[in-house]
């Protein structure tokens, strides 16, 4: 066998970074841990560590790492610690760090990840965000790096797995020059539709925290639990999978399909559809990503085909779910939008799970915010934090205008 891979875990306390860590476990002997992050659980990031063994461990503020330090110490553990604002890119940029798993929630994954592809590493991509908000510039290191961006994502993952095999290779192996568009007819990612599929539309304003964040198939994060909800996490998906596929808008599909079975599927000219199919679990594509370019045990009990009742699939209602339609519109304005949609929407997730804004604010908040900030071109990553940084700003402008009113 080749050479153990050194993995950099950025997020490595969230959800997608303890599933990942699920599947290490089982491959000591093909993966060891190089750095773990998390932003603030210093128990959380010390267990990780007392496990794995890493060589570094990043955790936002010197509080945090003093306290982290002492317990890693008190336990004989010699992990160093580093808390440095470009900490996190020096974890996932150093020479040792064969393949990054880009697991932090949001904007703030968004730099470490560029300097990933910056330096052509592995990139297992789970920060959508980072897609929507700088997806071109993004794209372009990776390619001019030769880094390889493998998508996390359960529906890009599926995607993926159906792409006709010389696109699968050159994403694989940091060689993708753009040639899907007239290789296919489009692809098609499904959506489970969120807790709120059903609930009646005037009900929507009554919706708490505590609900938006209990996702009926799938178990995540908070933010993009409450993404899932308003269906902000599929407009999210749209414009991540134009970037990652290089594909124009009306390439790509999206249907509600509430069993999550088919996450992704290909449809090929000659009338072919290929469909990746499983368990939503996201051990899956994690598992995927991990052991391309062969398969490797995932944990997740396979899938009986006997116990499923039916598979359904039916249009999104853009009138239900305002934030999809948002997003569309963001992808067809260009430019800047995604980026300004991207942090308007975070900003408004927040607030909500503050209880600061009601659930279809959130919405409201996106859509003024996409009013009143003007439209340009960010050719660099400072142009592009700054847009992402003034978004935030108009955003928390228009909520408190609201919490006023
Ligand atoms: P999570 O909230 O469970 O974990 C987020 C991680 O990011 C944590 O380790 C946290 O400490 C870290 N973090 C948060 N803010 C940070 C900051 N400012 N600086 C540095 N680190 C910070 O989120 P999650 O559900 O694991 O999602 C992670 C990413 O993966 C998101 O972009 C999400 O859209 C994407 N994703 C998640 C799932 C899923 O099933 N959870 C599926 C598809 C894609
Ligand atoms: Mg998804």
């Amino acid at each position: 066998m080749n050479k153990k891979q050194n993995i950099t875990i950025l997020g490595a306390s969230g959800s997608i970074g303890q599933s990942t860590l699920d599947i290490l476990r089982r491959y000591p002997d093909r993966f060891s841990v190089f750095a773990l992050t998390a932003y603030s659980q210093v128990e959380k990031l010390g267990d990780l560590c007392m496990q794995f063994s890493p060589q570094y461990a990043v955790i936002n503020g010197e509080e945090n790492a003093e306290k982290l330090n002492k317990l890693l110490k008190s336990k004989g553990c010699d992990t160093q610690v580093l808390c440095k604002e470009d900490a996190l890119s020096f974890v996932a940029t150093h020479k040792d760090t064969d393949m990054v798993m880009a697991a932090i929630v949001g904007a703030a994954g968004f730099v470490s990840a560029f300097a990933a592809a910056e330096c052509g590493k592995k990139i297992l991509l789970a920060n959508k965000e980072t897609l929507v908000m700088g997806g071109e510039l993004f794209m372009r290191a990776a390619n001019t790096h030769h880094a390889a961006v493998l998508p996390v994502d359960s529906e890009h993952n599926a995607v993926f797995q159906t792409l006709p095999e010389s696109v699968r290779h050159e994403m694989a192996n940091g060689v993708f020059s753009g040639s899907l568009n007239d290789k296919i007819a489009s692809i098609l990612i499904t959506a489970s539709g969120g807790s709120f599929l059903h609930t009646p539309l005037n009900e929507f304003e009554k919706i708490t925290p505590q609900m938006a964040v209990k996702h009926p198939k799938w178990s995540m994060g908070r933010k993009i639990s409450v993404d899932s909800s308003t269906m902000m996490n599929k407009g999210l998906e749209v414009i991540e999978a134009c970037r990652l596929f290089m594909l124009p808008a009306d390439k790509i599909e999206v249907a509600i399909h509430p069993q999550s079975i088919i996450h992704g599927m290909t449809r090929y000219t000659d009338g072919s559809i290929l469909a990746q199919l499983g368990t939503p679990d996201m051990r899956v594509p994690i598992a995927h990503c991990l052991g391309l370019p062969e398969r490797i045990a995932s944990g997740v009990a396979a899938l009986d085909f006997f116990a499923l009742d039916k598979l359904t699939f039916h249009r999104p209602d853009l009138q239900r779910f305002p934030c999809l339609r948002l997003a569309f519109d963001a992808l067809k304005i260009g430019g800047t939008m995604p980026c300004i949609l991207n942090a308007a929407n975070e900003i408004a997730v927040a607030a909500f799970l503050d209880n600061q804004i009601r659930f279809t604010q959130i919405a409201q908040v996106i859509e003024k915010t996409m009013e009143n900030m003007p439209n340009t071109t960010a050719d660099n990553v400072a142009d592009l934090l700054q847009i992402d940084k003034n978004a935030r700003i108009a955003a928390d402008e228009i909520i408190k205008k609201f919490q006023a009113a």
